[in-house]
C-alpha cells in the first residue's frame, strides 16, 4: 500500500497537467451508492428511457416522484476525502479539469469551480427545460407538482422540463463531450476515481488519454476492463488513499 501511494504521488509530481476522471465510487463514501452494489439506486427500479419520458406523462410523474423522494439524500450529501484531494490538486495547479459521470455535484460542493468540472452526465440538483434549457429549481417544481398533480411544463416556452441530467437514451451532451476531449487531449496523466469503466461513451476518456500518451492510473476497489492499460492501479478505498497521496506530494 504505501509503495503504491509513493508512487502515486510520484506520477503527480512529474506530471505537467493531470485530468481527473471520477465515477460513483468516489461517492460512496458520501453514502450515495453506487451503480452497481447490492442496494444501488438502479438496483431497485427500472430507469426510465428518454423516449419514454418524452412521451409519457405518467413516467415524468413516475420520474419526479422518485426525484423527489431523493431530495432529502441530494441535500444532506457532503464532499469526502476523496472529492477533497481532487479539489486540492484542482487548487494547486497541478489538475486542469475534472470529468465526472456524477449527477451529485459534490465536486462543485468541494470547491472546485464550476469551469473546472465537466459532468458528461448532467446535474441532478436543478432542472432544463429540454427545448429552450431554461434552468428551474427543484423546490418550485415539486410546489407545482404537490399543488396541481402534474410536473408543469416550461413558463417561457411551453416545453418538458426534466433534471439535468442525461437519462439512459438521451443524447450527450456536445459542449460536455468536446471540452471532456481537448481537456483529455491535453493532459500527461489521467488519474480514474471510483469508475467501472463500463459506461460508454464516457468511458473511452482513459482510453483517449493513452492513445494520446498520456499515463493512467486507476484507483478503484474491484478490477475494471481498462486495469491492463494503466501505468499503475490501486485496488483500494479512494479517500483514505487519496488523503494519503496528496499528504505525500
Ligand atoms: P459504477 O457504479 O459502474 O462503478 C463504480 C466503481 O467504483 C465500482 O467499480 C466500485 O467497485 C468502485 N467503488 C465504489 N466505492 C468505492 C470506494 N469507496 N473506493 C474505491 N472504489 C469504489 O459507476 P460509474 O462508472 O460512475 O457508472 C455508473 C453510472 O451511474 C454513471 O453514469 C453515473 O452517471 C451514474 N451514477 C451516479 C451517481 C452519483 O452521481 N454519485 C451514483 C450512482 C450512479
Ligand atoms: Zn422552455
Amino acid at each position: 500500500m504505501t509503495g503504491q501511494i509513493a508512487k502515486l504521488a510520484g506520477l503527480i509530481r512529474h506530471s505537467r497537467r493531470v485530468v481527473v476522471f471520477t465515477g460513483a465510487g468516489i461517492s460512496t463514501e458520501s453514502g450515495i451508492p453506487d451503480f452497481r452494489s447490492p442496494g444501488g439506486i438502479w438496483t431497485k427500479m427500472m430507469p426510465i428511457e428518454f423516449s419514454e419520458y418524452l412521451v409519457d406523462r405518467g413516467a415524468r410523474r413516475e420520474s419526479w416522484r422518485r426525484r423527489f423522494e431523493m431530495e432529502e439524500t441530494w441535500n444532506a450529501i457532503r464532499p469526502n476525502d476523496g472529492h477533497q484531494a481532487v479539489a486540492e490538486l484542482v487548487a494547486r495547479g497541478i489538475a486542469s479539469h475534472v470529468i465526472t459521470q456524477n449527477i451529485d455535484a459534490l465536486h462543485q460542493a468541494s470547491g472546485v469551480p464550476d469551469d473546472r468540472v465537466i459532468e458528461l452526465h448532467g446535474n441532478t440538483t436543478y432542472a432544463k427545460c429540454l427545448d429552450c434549457g431554461t434552468r428551474t429549481e427543484i423546490a418550485a417544481i415539486r410546489a407545482r407538482f404537490e399543488a396541481e398533480g402534474e410536473p408543469p411544463d416550461c413558463d417561457l416556452c411551453g416545453g418538458i422540463i426534466k433534471t439535468a441530467t442525461i437519462s439512459f437514451g438521451q443524447p450527450m451532451p456536445q459542449d460536455e463531450m468536446a471540452r471532456a476531449q481537448v481537456a483529455t487531449e491535453a493532459c500527461d496523466m489521467m488519474l480514474v476515481l471510483g469508475s467501472s469503466l463500463g459506461v460508454y461513451p464516457a468511458a473511452g476518456f482513459p482510453l483517449l488519454a493513452c492513445r494520446c500518451g498520456a499515463r493512467l492510473v486507476i484507483v478503484n476497489r474491484e478490477p475494471t476492463p481498462q486495469d491492463r492499460f494503466a501505468d499503475l492501479v490501486i485496488h483500494d478505498e479512494i479517500g483514505p488513499t487519496m488523503r494519503l497521496v496528496i499528504a505525500a506530494l
